[in-house]
């Protein structure tokens, strides 16, 4: 399978490429897929193979990977002004429209925008902005930051020690500070005999012991994606979010939606926020903000947030932080275009009609005997895959049984996602029904085949 040519791009890819968060023994078993161009929903390697891509990309390519819209409002911007700043008290003029637009689309009445590269980068910019607006308004001990297990909000070494999974660990991380929770997960976390609702009273009851034994005054903020994605797809318990949000309003404490993920109509409404009834005081965006079309984050603050970290920057004459790139003028194009095609060209629609589809999916898939739990929301789903369906017994982690059902799609040209023993799906928003059943019956057949080699 694997071309050992020491010309081939699978060796030249080993060469001189550093594979971020890739399992090498696989890669190099099974050598890196090259791809060269995009269709649709679909992706090419270099061996001419066509693959479905179930993961938009990582989550982001929702219009597709040669959406004509977005190529050229990336191609006209180019002639235009290839490329700026936004320090100075200078900006493109797509850097004040898309502003605008963000804050018109956003659930705030008003609010300020902030760019940057990425999903991380926006998570570190917002806890900078918190660290900055509690010291300015004379309460510089408000500095750790509360998330959840599980949760994934980016790289950087503050947002890695924001993210709350154990790999961190071989970077020293967490930073100190950085507070997780018990992540929501029900089915996975929930005690024998408890129901949902106990479960949520118990998640909404730890929350508020960690506030009181850190002490209330030293927290200065709480971040949570709506569904989380990276962690393998897990929305929250039922009612989670009205049993947390008013404890955390009730010590003054910052409710950051992170919605790099969630953002844009992947849950069935323009925010996951939306989706889950809650007002968080900012909302994280990146990834779908430009529809992967160009690498770009956003912090948007809210109504009372941006007013205050505009008066805490008026008192010291600025507010001294931002990026080379921050507000790129290609890039708020792109994503000016990028919400106009998501919004008026009837993908956030596509989303609605798919989801019952993709749901029916899921749940057939899940009747498997090794299939523990399907879950999701709108165009984002997982199935956890269990050795024993009763007891919710995950399988060896030596077996790598996701890392080999995602193998076995890859190999029938459908790209998937391992994560942890579940197997992700996040499907761009302009899927066809056919190319859903394309995707069910590939990865369907995937899971027959493995679950036939360990169960
Ligand atoms: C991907 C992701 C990030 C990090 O974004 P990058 O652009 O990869 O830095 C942060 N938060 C969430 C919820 C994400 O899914």
């Amino acid at each position: 399978m694997r071309d050992t040519a020491p010309n081939s791009w699978e060796a030249r890819a080993d060469a001189n490429s550093l594979y971020g968060f890739t399992d090498l023994p696989s890669v190099h078993q099974r050598g890196c897929v090259v791809l060269t161009h995009g269709k649709g929903p679909y992706v090419y390697d270099t061996h001419g193979r066509e693959y479905l891509d179930a993961n938009s990309g990582l989550w982001n390519m929702v219009a597709g990977f040669d959406h004509p819209g977005l190529i050229a409002a990336a191609q006209e911007q180019y002639t235009k002004l290839a490329g700026y700043h936004a320090f100075f008290g200078r900006m493109s003029d797509q850097t004040v429209m898309l502003s605008e637009k963000l804050v018109e689309v956003s659930p705030f009445e008003k609010g300020r925008v902030f760019y940057t590269n990425s999903g991380s980068e926006a998570n570190d910019t917002m806890v900078k902005i918190l660290w900055f607006l509690h010291a300015a308004e004379g309460k510089p001990q408000r500095r750790k930051i509360l998330t959840r297990m599980n949760a994934y909000h980016g790289v950087t070494a503050v947002s890695a020690s924001m993210t709350g999974k154990p790999y961190n660990a071989v970077f020293g991380l967490p930073l100190p500070g950085f507070i997780h929770l018990t992540c929501p997960h029900y089915w996975r976390n929930g005690k024998p005999g408890e129901t949902e609702a106990a479960f949520t009273q118990r998640m909404a009851a730890e929350l508020e012991a960690t506030i009181i034994k850190e002490g209330p005054d030293t927290i200065a903020g709480f971040f949570a994606e709506p569904v989380m994605g990276a962690g393998g797809v897990i929305p929250p318990s039922a009612g989670y979010f009205q049993a947390v949000v008013p404890i955390l309003r009730k010590y003054g404490i910052p409710v950051i939606a992170d919605e790099v993920i969630t953002g844009f109509g992947r849950t069935g409404n323009t925010w996951g926020c939306q989706t889950y009834d809650f007002m968080p005081d900012a909302i994280i965006s990146s990834k779908n903000l430009t529809a992967g079309f160009f690498p770009m984050g956003a912090v948007i603050l809210g109504d009372a947030l941006s007013d205050r970290v505009q008066a805490a920057s008026e008192a010291i004459e600025e507010f001294p932080h931002g990026f080379t790139a921050s507000g790129h003028p290609v890039g708020c194009a792109i994503a000016l275009k990028a919400i106009d095609v998501v919004m008026n060209e009837g993908l956030a629609e596509n989303v609605r009609t798919l989801t019952p589809l993709f749901e029916e999916g899921l749940a057939r898939l899940a009747e498997n005997p090794n299939i523990g739990e399907w879950r999701g929301k709108g165009l984002m789903g997982a199935l956890e895959a269990v050795k024993d369906k009763a007891t919710k017994t995950p399988f060896d982690g030596s077996l790598s049984v996701s890392e080999r059902i995602a193998n076995a799609c890859t190999d029938a040209g459908l790209i998937c996602r391992p994560l942890g023993q579940a197997i992700v799906l996040c499907p761009p928003f302009i899927m066809t029904p056919a190319q859903m059943d394309e995707m069910f019956g590939k990865l369907e057949k995937a899971l027959k085949a493995v679950f036939a080699e360990v169960a």
